[in-house]
C-alpha cells in the first residue's frame, strides 16, 4: 500500500447501518478536514491524465472535482441528479438496489471530443460510474479515464466499468 493509500485510509470514517440498515457508509468529512491529505489527493488526481475537463459526479464528487479541475487547469462539469440543471439536458437512468436513479449532464458541456476525467469519491457497484461515462460519451466527449478516492472491491464495481481505465486511490 502506498503512503497516500495510507493517509486516505486513515482519514475516512466507517459509519455502520447509513443511511440504512446493512449499508457501511465511507464518511470522507474526515480527509476534505485535513488540508495535507486533501492536498495530497488533489494533486495526485490532477496529475494523472492530460484532459480538458474535470466531472464532478454530485455531491461529494463536486468537492473533489473542482479543486483538482482547478489544479490541472482543466474545466469542471458537474453531473447532477435529475431535475437540478437548468438548461438543456441529456439524461442517463440506471438501476438501484431499490429502484432506479437518473442524472443528467447539459447538452453543451462539452466541446466536441473534450478529454475527460470522471471523479467521485466511492466506487461501490459502479452503475453511477457507468451510467456518467455513458452520458459524457453521448454528450461528445472522450472519457479518458474514471478516479475515485475508494473501491469498494467485493461489489466488483470495477466490472460494469470494463474498457475504461479506473483508478482507485483504495480499494477495500
Ligand atoms: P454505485 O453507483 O453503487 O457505484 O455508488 C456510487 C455512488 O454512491 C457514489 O456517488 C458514492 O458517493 C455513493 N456510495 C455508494 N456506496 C457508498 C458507501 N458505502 N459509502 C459512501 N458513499 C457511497
Amino acid at each position: 500500500m502506498t503512503e497516500l493509500s495510507k493517509m486516505i485510509l486513515d482519514k475516512i470514517r466507517d459509519v455502520p447501518d447509513y443511511p440504512k440498515p446493512g449499508v457501511l457508509f465511507k464518511d470522507i468529512t474526515p480527509l476534505l478536514a485535513d488540508p495535507v491529505t486533501m492536498a495530497a489527493v488533489v494533486d495526485e488526481l490532477a496529475g494523472l491524465h492530460q484532459v480538458d475537463k474535470i466531472v464532478g459526479i454530485e455531491a461529494r464528487g463536486f468537492i473533489l472535482a473542482a479543486p483538482v479541475a482547478y489544479r490541472a487547469a482543466a474545466g469542471f462539469v458537474p453531473v447532477r441528479k435529475k431535475g437540478k440543471l437548468p438548461a438543456e439536458t441529456l439524461e442517463e437512468s440506471y438501476d438501484l438496489e431499490y429502484g432506479s436513479a437518473t442524472i443528467e449532464v447539459h447538452r453543451d458541456a462539452f466541446a466536441p471530443g473534450d478529454r475527460v476525467l470522471i471523479v467521485d469519491d466511492v466506487l461501490a457497484t459502479g452503475g453511477t460510474a457507468k451510467a456518467t461515462v455513458d452520458l459524457v460519451q453521448r454528450a461528445g466527449a472522450r472519457v479518458v479515464a474514471i478516479a475515485v478516492l475508494m473501491e469498494l472491491g467485493f461489489l466488483k464495481g470495477r466490472d460494469r466499468v470494463e474498457g475504461v481505465e479506473l483508478h482507485s486511490l483504495v480499494i477495500v
